[in-house]
């Protein structure tokens, strides 16, 4: 369209950043079907479960109440009270208060989080592969983020030595998640220490993005970074929210724990954008925390099935290596293989190639692994049934096969 008049020159910011390519991907796929093309998609990144029932029902409740109107800015104390009970419960960990800021969602928590505390000339670890998000929020403070990349032989861990290496006196906070979006990595207790002894002792502020604690599998235990000392406690920033344990992705509620002066600023911070998150959606969450916890565990372990099921398949493909995710709903197989290869008259150089390839000749939608720091990767969500999940890799399959 074009406009006449004005020249609409935007900031510098924001041209360093992208949209955020899984969300353009979700919504290519669903253009896609909409227009009537059989599209599989391996792109959400969101559980494919519905809401559970008994917090629609507290919404409703909300509503029919009138509870419609501004709350307070950080959220209700309700739903504060219920976080911490579940960070007592669930982690281990106490807090007061002041010490927790309820936000529309958790990349909402993860932004003020990163506008209260960073600025030009602060650098932020981001082990990869990363959330999609990381590095973009980082940018739009002005200060930069620096990538950690870790191996596939290592099962994408971070290790101490490379952790150590990244670290300057620049070096703000490091942003860590398990288990993780994209490869499912989950840390051990004594993998965690490490770690955690290095960013005390260099001062370097957590940030412990603990969004897909419940969906964890085999013997991994979710444990907080924050709990191992009152020290480390007062040196993280914990942020959880429940869009990925109960569904809820599109009623926005996330939060951050953690010291109180950060997390003042944080409401501050808050108070001058979206003002309070949605008062039903905070209802509703607060009956997600507080009512029956059984369906969290039922997803779990329906999504672990779909996991070992969507594990085998992709490693029946030839030329794909598809390591084990420990948590989370998604895999991140390695591709590389096919790189320099023909298909459909075209020569696949990299991952976007792969995945556009693979959503015209097999209308499977999956997000390249560029866009999580790993280029040699696609990500494929496996939120999905297991009908799908099965179809899809097929058509993968033959795609790559008959290329
Ligand atoms: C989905 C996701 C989030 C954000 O969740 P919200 O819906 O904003 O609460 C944060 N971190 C990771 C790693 C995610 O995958």
């Amino acid at each position: 369209m074009k406009e006449p008049g004005v020249l609409h020159k935007l900031s510098r910011r924001i041209g360093l950043i992208k949209p955020s390519p899984t969300l353009a991907i979700q919504a290519k796929a669903n253009a896609l079907k909409a227009a009537g093309r059989d599209v599989i998609s391996f792109g959400a990144g969101e559980p494919d479960f519905d809401t559970p029932d008994n917090v629609k029902e507290a919404a409703i409740a909300s509503i029919k109440a009138g509870f419609t109107k501004y709350t307070a800015v950080g959220g209700i104390d309700d739903l504060k009270d219920a976080i911490i009970a579940k960070l007592k419960r669930d982690n281990q960990l106490a807090y007061e208060r002041s010490q927790v800021v309820v936000s529309a969602g958790a990349k909402h928590t993860l932004f003020n989080i990163a506008h209260v505390l960073f600025e030009e000339g602060d650098e932020v670890l981001v082990p990869s592969p990363y959330w999609v998000s990381y590095t973009d929020i980082v940018y739009l403070t002005g200060a930069t983020p620096v990538v950690i990349k870790t191996r596939m032989e290592d099962g994408f861990k971070l290790k101490p030595a490379e952790l150590e290496k990244a670290i300057t006196p620049r070096t703000k906070a490091i942003v860590i998640s398990y288990p993780s979006n994209p490869a499912g990595v989950c840390y051990t207790r004594k993998e965690l220490e490490e770690l955690a002894a290095i960013l005390l002792r260099r001062g370097i502020i957590i940030i412990s993005d603990d969004i897909y604690e419940k969906i964890i599998y085999d013997d991994n235990q979710f444990i907080s970074i924050a709990s191992f000392s009152e020290e480390l406690k007062s040196n993280t920033i914990v942020v959880n929210g429940v869009s990925k344990s109960y569904a809820m992705t599109g009623w926005r509620i996330g939060y951050a724990a953690g010291p109180e002066n950060i997390i003042a600023a944080m409401t501050k911070y808050q108070s001058q954008n979206t003002s309070n998150p949605t008062s039903i959606a905070q209802k509703a969450a607060l009956e997600a925390l507080n009512g029956p916890q059984e369906g969290v565990l039922a997803r779990g372990r329906e999504f672990q099935q779909r996991r070992d099921f969507i594990v085998r398949k992709l490693n029946e493909i030839p030329g794909i290596a598809c390591p084990n995710p420990q948590g989370a709903f998604y895999v991140f197989p390695h591709v590389a293989s096919f790189y320099g290869k023909r298909f459909g008259g075209k020569v696949i150089e990299n991952s976007s190639d792969l995945a556009a390839y693979l959503l015209e000749e097999a209308n499977v939608a999956l997000v390249p692994g560029a866009d999580f720091g790993h280029d040699d990767h696609l990500r494929l969500s496996y939120a999905t049934s297991m009908e799908l999940i099965e179809k899809g890799v097929e058509r993968i399959r033959k795609a790559l096969l008959n290329g």
